[in-house]
């Protein structure tokens, strides 16, 4: 079944990824609801500039993923979700002795906790529909650990946790479920993490990202925004019909050391 003319929704998709995922999807002629928890009128012009790109249906809808009602009334109001994106995600930098206690909660709001929400509203509109994908933006760090990164980490490897329960729920149904495992991409995300990480490691900027941020990942290349649009756009194609409940790494080798 061919995804060109599914809608999809993706969480936190006016910058990075998930712009990124939402710019493979709209090229590739699915319709795509955009997200984030500002509501300015430059949240709907991008999704008027995809439509008008793609000539595709784009529209912008506000919900913040750090409420589980927002969370489910972001896929309820859409009336119509088969392929579910969960991407919407924030970092925070600090050992944790003296990791502040508010980022822990956000970071497992957002990072997990919507994923729960969003399919747990998302799953009835599939099986009504007969089809659907949902697709979890986790992350190498779902997979693998690194210091003063818990509550992400903690948080991304909840994703993977959740994405195998997901596939195990839907086996039996055209559904699949399944979590895409980033290394480095450079991104807003990404960008803002660079100044702590010059503090902690008492670096420059372009010695954090070759020696810190680039050492684990064995090309030394950030991965792109396209390259993950293209793989979630696999997951949604017929060929990955038996792909359920597994991560895909996008992460130039860095879980192969
Ligand atoms: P980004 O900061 O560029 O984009 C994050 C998006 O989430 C933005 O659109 C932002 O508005 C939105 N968002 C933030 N808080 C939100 C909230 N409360 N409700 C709704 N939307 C919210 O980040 P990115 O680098 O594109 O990251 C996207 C996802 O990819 C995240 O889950 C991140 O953990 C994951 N990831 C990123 C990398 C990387 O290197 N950039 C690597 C692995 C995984």
């Amino acid at each position: 079944m061919s995804y060109a003319g599914k809608t999809a929704i993706i969480t936190g998709s006016t910058s990075g990824i998930g712009l990124g995922i939402a710019r493979s999807m709209a090229k590739a002629g699915v319709n795509v609801v955009l997200n984030s928890f500002t509501d300015s009128l430059e949240d709907h012009a991008l999704a008027e500039a995809l439509s008008a790109e793609f000539g595709i249906e784009a529209r912008y809808a506000q919900a913040d993923m750090s409420d589980p009602a927002q969370c489910r009334a972001l896929i309820e109001r859409a009336g119509r979700c088969d392929i579910l994106v969960n991407n919407a995600g924030i970092q925070h930098v600090a050992p944790i002795d003296e990791f502040p206690t508010d980022k822990w909660d956000a970071i497992i709001a957002i990072n997990m906790s919507s994923a729960f929400h969003t399919t747990a509203a998302a799953l009835p509109m599939m099986r009504a529909a007969g089809w659907g994908r949902v697709v979890n933006i986790a992350s190498a760090h779902g997979l693998t650990a690194s210091p003063y990164k818990s509550a992400y980490i903690a948080a991304k490897h909840g994703v993977v946790g959740l994405t195998k329960t997901t596939a195990l729920e839907t086996a039996q149904e055209p559904i699949t479920a399944n979590a895409i495992c980033p290394g480095y991409v450079l991104t807003p995300l990404v960008e803002a993490q660079i100044p702590d990480t010059m503090k902690e490691y008492g670096l420059g900027r372009e010695e954090v990202i070759r020696d810190v941020m680039l050492l684990r990942q064995p090309s030394r290349q950030f991965a792109t925004v396209e390259q993950i649009g293209g793989t979630t756009l696999f997951l949604c194609s017929d060929a990955a019909d038996q792909i359920t409940g597994t991560t895909i790494s996008v992460d130039g080798g860095w879980t192969a050391l």
